[in-house]
């Protein structure tokens, strides 16, 4: 164990059971300990570096807006802000962003905005948000409340109220729970935390019905699938439905915390003066950063992201001790033998050199969308290896 770990596990809260390795730097999709080992990356730092790392462009981005100022207050004008934010609005149709640091707060903001929605309009009452079984919306108390999975829901009692969570794509069980009391409906396209499975689109389609005909805002948390992971630019956009509010996070800024609340003509006006507010959001460095990162995300990389997708799904597909895979794009689910445990192939691809996470009993693969063929090819063979050593 090297110095770094005994010091970490001394002072640093003990929250994470951390794998054995220490990163130092990278360059694109390969990573570099402090031994000078490499890996190839497929965590992107869980779904954030999306251009990998040491990507020209966006270390310019990041530097030429910290040589002239770091932050500002959102009590004035900043222009990365709104670079960014009109650059959000073409790309999506929707009308208005609200900027925050990470993907628990753009929810928060997303659950206030339901609920106050609602309150204009409807009054008192009218505040339950339904959310999905093995969703996963975040750590703050109101995001674990919104989150369908028990194991969220110990020790740090009470949550929060008003939250319902309907079983994902069955449309009659959902139905059951909308009432006079809901006001929203809240999903992810494909549940990653969850054990990366995507919705089917039917189910998707309905809840988009459903939302404009009870008059509920229709949440999508994009936090894991937006910003080209699924290969659109926001995986709704695929099912050609029109949520309320889109809530995002982790790749946004290529690996700086960042977060953006979209919100539609329905739900632009519901949030005024004084009722919320952040002081970090917005924060220029991270703002010219997911500038650099939105502006390139076009049809070339998003192609790139189908492309690669299909590669993995060849070459894994059929390999001893892989049973299926799941999700979309560069999200990517592994279902492996029962006898094999996620977290042990993860161990042992980190002895072998290739950086993978979890999803539940899943190995999930979230490498940077830019990744080369050679790099994915080579983080591959090095999983199939590690497979066959616990096979
Ligand atoms: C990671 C994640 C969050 C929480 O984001 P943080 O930046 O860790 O607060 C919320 N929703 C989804 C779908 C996520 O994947």
């Amino acid at each position: 164990m090297s110095q770094i770990m005994i010091d970490d596990k001394e002072n640093i809260l003990n929250t994470y059971k951390r794998f054995n390795v220490v990163l130092t730097k990278g360059n694109g999709s390969i990573l570099v300990d402090e031994d000078g080992k490499e890996y190839v990356d497929f965590s992107s730092g869980i779904g954030t570096n999306i251009y990998g790392v040491c990507d020209k462009e966006w270390v310019d981005a990041v530097c030429e807006q910290a040589h002239k100022l770091q932050h500002t207050s959102n009590l004035y004008y900043s222009e990365p802000q709104v670079k960014l934010a009109k650059l959000l609005c073409e790309k999506t149709g929707m009308k208005k962003v609200f900027f925050s640091n990470s993907g628990a707060e753009s929810n928060e903001c997303a659950i206030k905005t339901a609920r106050k929605y609602s309150f204009d309009k409807y009054g008192e009452g009218r505040n339950e948000i339904i959310t999905l079984v093995n969703s996963f919306h975040g750590r703050t108390i109101a995001t674990l409340s919104a989150t369908g999975q028990d194991v969220f829901h110990q020790f740090f009692f009470p949550f929060v109220e008003g939250f319902k969570h309907a079983p994902a794509n069955d449309i009659e069980a959902l139905d059951k729970l909308i009432s006079n009391k809901t006001c929203a409906i809240m999903i992810e396209t494909v549940q990653g935390e969850g054990g990366v499975n995507a919705l089917n689109p039917e189910f998707i389609k309905y809840i988009d019905k459903v939302c404009k005909e009870r008059d509920l805002v229709f949440i999508v948390d994009e936090v894991q699938t937006g910003n080209g992971r699924t290969g659109y630019l926001y995986s709704y956009m695929e099912y050609g439905v029109h949520p309320d509010v889109v809530t995002t996070a982790k790749g946004i800024a290529g690996g700086l915390p960042f977060g953006a609340i979209l919100f539609s003509e329905k739900t632009e006006k519901t949030l005024g003066y004084g009722q919320h507010a952040t002081t970090f959001g917005g924060n220029p460095i991270c703002a010219a950063a997911a500038y650099s990162v939105i502006s390139r995300i076009d049809d070339k990389l998003l192609n790139h992201v189908r492309e690669m997708r299909k590669f993995i799904e060849e070459k894994l597909i059929g390999k001893p001790g892989i049973k299926s895979i799941s999700g979309k794009g560069l999200m990517v689910g592994i279902e492996i033998d029962e006898n094999i445990k996620a977290a042990d192939v993860v161990a042992k691809g980190i002895e072998n050199g290739v950086i993978m996470l979890t999803a539940k009993s899943k190995i999930r693969l979230l490498p940077p969308l830019n990744i080369s063929k050679e790099d994915l090819n080579k983080g591959l063979d090095l999983l199939l290896k590690s497979m066959k050593e616990l096979i």
